[in-house]
């Protein structure tokens, strides 16, 4: 009989694997603690790593389709300084190795790609416990529960199925980020969006940073990058929307209107987004029947931008040992040797990424980073 896989986790490395299992003909249940596919917004972009995301994507079957949601001319890069003075400046290659794709379209992508009724919306994982017969049962916020002989964590950052295996926790980074956006195409800012380029516009100084990117239909999207104590989040009022983001505008005193612009005229939902990361280099000891993909795996900052790529490629990776393998102690063994080599490696960049995007010799080392690239 086979045996019975539950996936805690709709995201791109839960779903990937779920994709994989099933080309393969291996049944598996996907647990997602949102909704539905909609309930909340995935926005963003990420650029698909030729060894990691294009990988997974070719594994699950879905390259030609991935194909289709490439947004051509939009990785383009562009760095400058507080004044807006142009330090680095890479234009768009229509045969980039990294394409940029927006991220809720890809997930759309892969939700489509699986049988109905793969996913359960709305089965928000509160419990797992081990049976002492073998096998998880797993206990779900609205009341119901379930068995599984095979139990993967694909449930981010906070998962809930990472204590079966490790008591580490994500630790605060000392970045936070505020999401920004002019959705309305920025059309009372032109000068400001013109500054972006075509691409991503990324603005940094020692300790803080204006990253916004341009879609091809106009509208912006970004982040402010602030490092900064938990405690000062905590002081950002945005009960009065603008008046939050004028306190957060404050932090760049002396930077040019036009990157500021992407603060204060924000018209993104505000909110404080800390940035937490998993000890790099994080491992734990086998536990039978059960193991993690993605960030339950390996939450890291995302300055190497690999976060997403390894999600996916954790995903099929993980499905083509379980599919390859009829012992799958063996098949968790031997994924696990190369997540934790693979996820090492990224973790230790990202951090170190991290320090040099913000720290003393920025913008300078962001130039450097993207010199290198
Ligand atoms: C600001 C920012 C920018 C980024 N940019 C990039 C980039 O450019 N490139 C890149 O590769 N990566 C990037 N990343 C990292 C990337 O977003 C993550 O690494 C990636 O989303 C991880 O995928 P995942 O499937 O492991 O987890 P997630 O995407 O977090 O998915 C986890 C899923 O599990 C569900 N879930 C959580 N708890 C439960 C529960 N108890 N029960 C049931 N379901 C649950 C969640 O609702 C979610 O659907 C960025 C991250 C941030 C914060």
């Amino acid at each position: 009989m086979q045996k019975t896989i539950a996936i805690v986790g709709a995201g791109l490395g839960g779903l990937t694997l779920a994709r994989v299992l099933q080309a393969h003909g291996v049944a598996a249940t996907v647990y997602e603690g949102e909704a539905s596919a909609t309930t909340r917004a995935q926005g963003g972009l990420l650029d698909i790593h030729e060894e990691t995301g294009k990988v997974a994507i070719r594994t699950a079957g879905l390259y030609d389709e991935f194909l289709t949601l490439v947004r051509p001319g939009e990785d383009a890069k562009r760095v400058v300084d507080r004044h807006g003075t142009i330090l680095f400046d890479m234009p768009a290659d229509p045969g980039s190795a990294r394409p940029e794709v927006d991220r809720g379209e890809l997930r759309r992508l892969l939700i489509d790609s699986l049988a109905p009724g793969t996913i359960r919306w709305g089965h928000k994982l509160a419990s797992i416990r081990h049976r002492p017969k073998g096998g998880y049962v797993l206990t779900f916020a609205e009341g119901s529960a379930t068995r599984a002989d095979i139990v993967i964590g694909a449930d981010g950052a906070w998962s809930k199925v990472r204590p079966l295996l490790t008591p580490a926790e994500p630790v605060y980074s000392g970045t936070c980020f505020l999401e920004t956006a002019l959705t309305s195409g920025g059309q009372n800012h032109r000068a400001s969006v013109t500054a972006i380029g075509s691409g991503t516009l990324m603005a940094v100084a020692p300790g803080k940073g204006i990253i916004a990117h341009r879609y091809a239909d106009g509208h912006v999207r970004g982040y402010v990058a602030l490092n900064k104590p938990e405690t000062w989040m905590r002081s950002i009022d945005f009960g009065d929307p603008s008046a939050g983001l004028r306190q957060v505008a404050d932090e760049f005193d002396g930077w040019s209107p036009l990157l500021t612009a992407f603060v204060t005229e924000s018209d993104a939902e505000p909110w404080l987004r800390p940035i937490y990361a998993l000890p790099v280099g994080l491992e734990w000891d086998r536990v039978p029947g059960v193991t993690l993909v993605g960030d339950a795996a390996h939450l890291m900052s995302p300055f190497a931008g690999e976060g997403a790529n390894l999600a996916m490629y954790d995903g099929a990776d993980l499905a083509s040992e379980l599919v390859e393998q009829l012992d799958t102690e063996a098949a968790l063994t031997a994924y696990e040797e190369r997540l934790f080599a693979r996820s090492g490696d990224a973790a230790d960049r990202s951090a170190r990424n991290l320090e040099g995007f913000f720290g003393r010799e920025a913008p300078q080392s962001v130039v450097t980073l993207f010199g290198r690239s």
